[in-house]
């Protein structure tokens, strides 16, 4: 029978629930359990897909094409498992489908309310992904802070869940904040007791907390904690601050959380958890024999969430070339054809970053036009691959005002236009062409060398594509497709033959790389910037 884990948060958002989750997925996987992680949003959007950046940081794109939250990366990093649309549901998606069932007479002569109807929809979905079987675990994070008015009707389906379930078949994990107050010289348990109280209120007592902290916790404070919220003092875990975020795993078994989680789960320990490539991974990436600047161009750079996936990449492609990535972030709108040189002063590598919409576009290109004539590493993702393709057009084909139709549609060189499947689609919310496709690389490219095979799949959450009206031209100038969707004919990949390292992908090589799998296009194009700082 599969086991199910709770983790709700308390006295503050952003206290990282989602690497809390992930850690203890990490260290139940290390032990041999078979484990994956979901999280429920409590937003009225259908999925994060229509939210801007700013406000939500990075859409992380699943294998089958859902547009999530960005903690579902975290999962497949730590974890190195696919999630997919059951791994997050948002209230927007439960409302839906009550409301749909509702048409469809499934509640007919009753008032359908929150309490059952859309408790029981909660409920279900909680319970999916543990039904077939693949799973002997699943974690359940709860987005939001106990106390938020949207997120009562969660809170309540895990009590009621609690009780179907049985004792011993789930346990409830609180992360709370305890603040160090300087003036006192004191850290404060108020906060945690409060947060507690409040889940006692709606039905719930944790079983064990996780004590987020700037400093450690006494023994003292840990049996005050203990004994004020009425759990084991072993089920006070602290969680200080991290220098990096792949450390609290290890953190975590120190702390012991995965075997007092287990005990109240009443499963067996299994073996101690087999971390050795982690901790390898984790070496390297403490002690880094290079160092190098990449500048990451977008538009989004004031809020570092909304690249979250770029960011960690480049953590484990630094990690694997034993090199210390120094990201500096560009905004696109700060580069002009006059500052660009002095801007880009320094950096070995520079990414030109996914996005929506013309605001940018100019700086985007300036620098692209730099680092393809001053043979400094480039990598486009998405609309950066995208801007180097009108980049070349313009600067190097000829093509005056070249430009993508999304920002200009009476173009005369429209090298990126709509795809033709698109042109149809009037709604905004999941209709891009998301998630995983099939690319054919092209032999001798430095893709296909990259990769060391000649298939891959990867992910995409495009509208444009390379108009391949121009393929031929482009080809001929020395801009060649090295990677191809075979059925459809779609440019995936560009690359320039005459460049130390210039790549651009209409997918998404980002949402892939995982601590035991970083991604081959990131870890070349770390090891290209090496080779640029070492010529230097
Ligand atoms: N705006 C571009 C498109 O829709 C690029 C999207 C992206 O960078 N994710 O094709």
């Amino acid at each position: 029978m599969t086991k199910y884990i709770f983790v709700t948060g308390g006295v503050t958002s952003s206290l990282g629930k989602g690497i809390i989750s992930a850690s203890l997925a990490k260290l139940l996987q290390a032990r041999g359990y078979r484990i994956t992680i979901q999280k429920f949003d409590p937003y009225i959007n259908i999925d994060p897909g229509t939210l801007n950046p700013y406000e939500h940081g990075e859409c992380y794109v699943t294998e089958d094409g859902a547009e999530t939250d960005l903690d579902l990366g975290h999962y497949e990093r730590f974890l190195n498992v696919p999630t997919s649309q059951a791994n997050n549901i948002t209230t927007g998606r439960i409302y839906q489908n009550v409301i749909n069932k509702e048409r469809e007479g499934a509640y007919l002569g009753k008032t359908v309310q929150v309490v059952p109807h859309i408790t029981d929809e909660i409920k279900r979905n909680m319970l999916i992904l543990g039904q077939g079987g693949e799973f002997d675990i699943v974690i359940t994070e709860l987005g939001g802070t106990v106390g938020d008015i949207e997120s009562l009707p969660y809170i309540e389906s895990v009590r009621q869940l609690r009780w179907e379930l049985g004792s011993g078949n789930s346990v409830v994990i609180h992360l709370t904040l305890v603040p160090y107050l300087a003036a006192a010289g004191e850290l404060k348990t108020k906060p945690t007791q409060h947060s507690v109280k409040m889940l006692l209120e709606y039905g719930i007592q944790p079983d064990i907390l996780v004590c987020r902290t700037e400093h450690h916790i006494s023994q003292e404070i840990r049996r005050k904690i203990a004994q004020f919220c009425n759990v084991n003092i072993n089920a006070v875990v602290e969680s200080i601050d991290a220098s990096t975020i792949y450390d609290v795993p290890l953190l975590m078994l120190k702390e012991q959380l995965d075997r007092t989680v287990l005990s109240k789960l009443k499963l067996p320990l299994k073996n101690d958890p087999d971390l050795d490539s982690w901790k390898v991974f984790l070496g390297r990436l403490k002690n880094p024999t290079n160092e190098v600047e990449i500048g990451l161009v977008g538009k989004y750079v004031e809020l570092p969430d909304a690249y979250k996936s770029i960011i960690e990449s480049f953590i484990h492609a630094g990690a694997k070339n034993e090199c210390k990535v120094n990201v500096k972030y560009i905004h696109s709108e700060s580069l002009s054809a006059e500052n660009v040189a002095d801007k880009l002063k320094g950096l070995n590598g520079v990414l030109v970053a996914p996005g929506f919409g013309s605001r940018g576009i100019d700086g985007k290109i300036n620098a692209i036009k730099f680092v393809r004539e001053n043979e400094i590493p480039f990598f486009g993702i998405c609309l950066g691959m995208q801007c180097a393709v009108v980049e070349f057009g313009r600067n190097v084909m000829g093509f005056e005002n070249a430009q993508s139709t999304e920002m200009d549609d009476s173009t005369e060189f429209p090298v990126i236009s709509m795809m033709e499947e698109q042109k149809k689609i009037k709604n905004k919310g999941g209709t891009m062409r998301l998630g995983s496709y099939a690319c054919e690389l092209k032999k001798g490219s430095k893709a296909a060398y990259f990769y060391g095979k000649s298939r891959i799949n990867e992910r995409h959450r495009h509208r444009y594509e390379f108009n391949n009206e121009f393929f031929d031209r482009y080809e001929k100038a020395g801009m060649i497709a090295s990677g191809i969707n075979p059925e459809n004919n779609l440019v995936e990949i560009i690359e320039l033959k005459n460049h130390p390292f210039f790549i651009g992908s209409q997918f998404h090589p980002e949402l892939k790389s995982t601590v035991d799998n970083p991604h081959p296009l990131f870890v070349n194009f770390v090891a290209a910037s090496i080779n640029h700082s070492k010529k230097k």
